[in-house]
Order: C-alpha cells, then structure tokens, then sequence
C-alpha cells in the first residue's frame, strides 16, 4: 500500500483513527507515535503529496489549516504556554509519509533546534 492511503484512508473513515475534528476542508487527527502529550496531525481532504504541491489555486487550504490547527491548541490549552507547528518536506525534510500533513506539538517544553 502506498503510504499516502494511510491517511486517504483516515480521512474517508476506512481505517481507525483518533479524529478530534474534520470538516468538508481538512481533518485532524491524534498521531500514532505521539512525541509530545499533545500530537496531531492536520491534513487536507484533498490528496497533496507535499508542501511542494501548494499553487495559486489550493494556497488557501494553509490558511486554513493554520486557523484549525490554532483552534485545536486553544481547546487543548496549550495556547498560553505555548506549541509548535511542523510540515516535513520531502527526503531531506524528513517527510515519511507522502500526503502533506501539518503536525501540532505541545503539552510541554519542546527541544529547541539550535
Ligand atoms: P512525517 O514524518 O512528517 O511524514 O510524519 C508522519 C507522521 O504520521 C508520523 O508522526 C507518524 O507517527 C504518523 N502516522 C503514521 N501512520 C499513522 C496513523 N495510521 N495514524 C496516525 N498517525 C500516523
């Protein structure tokens, strides 16, 4: 199975998965592998491979992940002390799975990249 249907898959209910939200846009779920209390992944529910695939025409669906992932924080509390928002890109970027997917990480102090 192409590793992009994980979460074709998720999206369309066909497969378990912890959704905390979804509307006719996007869907969010809580991630597998957590690496913080708080870990979940925001996805369009149209298929993009990457950040790559972002045009004139689709850009609006990151305002809106952006706008979801914020409201999802707020309802989880960590909004006062804060999170962080990742998009992996491709090889170098540490992407695995090839369906863009924004991941929301708190819940307690994240480790610093410098
Ligand atoms: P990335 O490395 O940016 O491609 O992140 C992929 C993420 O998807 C990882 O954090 C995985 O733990 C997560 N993941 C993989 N399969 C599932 C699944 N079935 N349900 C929820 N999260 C998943």
């Amino acid at each position: 199975m192409q590793n992009q249907l994980i979460f074709e898959n998720i999206i369309k209910k066909k497969i378990p998965a912890n959704i905390v939200y979804q509307d006719e846009k996007i869907t969010a779920f809580k991630d597998i592998q957590p690496k913080a209390p708080i870990h979940i992944l925001i996805v369009p529910n149209f298929f993009m491979a990457s950040l790559n695939d972002i045009n004139k025409e689709n850009k609006w669906i990151m305002a809106h992940m952006f706008y979801i992932a914020v409201k999802i924080a707020k309802k989880n509390k960590i909004n006062e002390e804060g999170y962080r928002i990742i998009i992996n890109c491709n090889k170098n970027g540490g992407q695995e799975i090839n369906y863009l997917h924004m991941h929301l990480l708190g819940g307690e102090k994240l480790k610093s990249f410098s």
